[in-house]
């Protein structure tokens, strides 16, 4: 039987720990109170050991190592950056669209200093929150007016609960969709507490269907783009411009939830069926929502553009103090829309375009490279076909042909274990599993990721390194 009180007094004090050499370095990195309070732990956690009999001896060593990782645990960031090797270019889990470089330098200048997020240079007094973002916008759409908010949720509540609360909003059956991440569009409006008047059937919805549910109690016609689903076949759906005829006639505001709010006609990239920003103006729809983190290809926020009169009683309504955004959100955006004015330089500057812009011929050519250089490292790796997709909810039905290296499982390292270690990386890396390989799709890896990707690649697939000599 071990003798518990004379373990117990065996356990070194924090302050005896606190000294110790192996911490010099943790406490100088992270600080005397991250250390602390991990030492704390470790030792609380071995006297309770101790007195619950799961520990029989006291092994310092153990313990250094104990307070280590918990100190590591508690530094670590829970949102790091990837490497998306998965090929979905707006992949909603990986923070949808990665900004431009020119927006990511203009974000950290102004959170870090004072900044005229609501302050006039001329008058020298406040100014409006947003101005320069919204200039931009009605510059760049075309637009009468615009107004951003957090995210086309936002948007669409912002919306609803101003021109249809305690009113009803007419929407076709067949428009009432689920998007990626639990938003359901039925679930929002009705939150807005604007009731719902589903018209139509799941596959047709004809003119008429909205004309006769119009009522002395309607507030809105609304069209929902169907982002991430597609009804094929015997169906019918009604046409944004006839429903703004429809609305016109009836005097009631059309609302168009566009979605993903591309500003580039996509016929170039091959993306049909997803329509634009400048459609959804042409229609004539009074107010357009649209997401920025989509194929606009920013940081999240709800932009909604469209009729000056509909935008300011928006604007005006007590909600929009809850759903405005910050000052990060506003300069990420205005330096995104800046780079917009230039439109050829915007398609090579901006990610998402950049990367739906690759050729086939670019990847194989990448994919080549890379592998002949990982086999020259002693990684067995194949070239594969892929298929690279938009994601984020947007132009469902579209696969952009691509390629992947993939790392075929062995007896030694499975697809699922290699991956583990590729997601324990400082910068993880995050490909897919498919027929038993590891597949890293090139479509959505930057240029200048490459070299990590391959060291990464040696250090878990590579030839066993020599500890003798090493
Ligand atoms: C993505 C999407 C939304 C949700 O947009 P968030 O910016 O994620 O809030 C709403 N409506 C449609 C049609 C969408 O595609």
């Amino acid at each position: 039987m071990v003798d518990q009180n004379a373990l117990l007094r065996q356990l070194p004090s924090v302050d005896e720990l606190i000294k110790h050499k192996a911490f010099t370095e943790l406490i100088q990195a992270h600080g005397h109170d991250v250390v602390t309070g991990c030492i704390r732990d470790a030792v609380a956690a071995t006297r309770l050991a101790v007195i619950e009999h799961t520990v029989y001896e006291i092994n310092k060593d153990a313990l250094i190592a104990d307070i280590d990782i918990r100190v590591m645990e508690k530094v670590q960031f829970g949102t790091l950056p990837v490497v998306n090797a998965t090929g979905v270019v707006l992949h909603t889990n990986l923070g949808r669209a990665p900004a431009p470089q020119a927006v990511a330098t203009h974000v950290a200048e102004i959170i870090r200093r004072y900044n005229t997020v609501e302050f006039d240079l001329t008058s020298g007094s406040r100014g409006d929150r947003g101005a320069a973002v919204e200039r931009f916008l009605v510059e760049l759409t075309g637009a009468q007016a615009s107004l951003v908010v957090n995210n086309n949720a936002a948007a669409m509540l912002l919306a609803l609960q101003t021109l249809c609360q305690n009113e009803e909003v007419i929407v076709s059956r067949g428009e009432l969709v689920e998007i990626g991440g639990a938003f359901r569009i039925p679930e929002v409006l009705e939150t807005s507490g604007a009731t719902l008047r589903e018209v139509g059937t799941t596959n047709k919805t004809r003119l008429s269907d909205y004309e006769r549910a119009i009522n002395e109690n309607t507030g809105a016609l609304l069209k929902v783009h169907t982002s991430n689903y597609r009804i094929v076949g015997f169906s019918e759906s009604v046409e944004l411009k006839d429903l703004v005829s429809l609305g016109q006639k009836h005097d009631l505001p059309v609302i168009y939830d566009l979605g993903s709010g591309a500003f580039f006609d996509l016929a170039p990239y091959d993306i049909k069926d997803e329509p634009g920003v400048h459609d959804g103006l042409a229609s004539g729809a009074d107010l357009i929502c649209f997401s920025g983190d989509k194929l606009l290809g920013g940081p999240q926020a709800g932009i909604i553009i469209g009729k000056k009169t509909y935008v300011d009683r928006l604007r005006r309504h007590p909600l929009m103090r809850a759903l405005r955004v910050d000052k990060m959100t506003l300069a990420a955006l205005e330096a995104m829309l800046r780079i917009y004015l230039d439109e050829e330089q915007a398609k090579k500057d901006i990610p998402v375009y950049a990367m739906l812009g690759q050729s086939l011929a670019e990847l194989k050519d990448r994919a080549t490279t890379l592998a002949t250089r990982l086999k020259d490292l002693g990684v067995e790796i194949d070239v594969v076909e892929s298929k690279a997709v938009l994601g984020g909810g947007s132009a469902p039905d579209r696969e952009f042909p691509s390629y992947a290296l993939s790392l075929k499982a062995t007896e030694a390292l499975s697809s699922a274990h290699a991956a583990e270690q590729l997601r324990r990386l400082e910068v993880p890396i995050i490909g897919y599993i498919e027929d038993d390989a590891l597949n890293f799709d090139l479509r959505t890896v930057f240029a200048e990721e490459e070299d990590y990707l391959v060291e990464a690649l040696v250090e878990i697939a590579g030839p066993e390194e020599d500890e003798e000599d090493a």
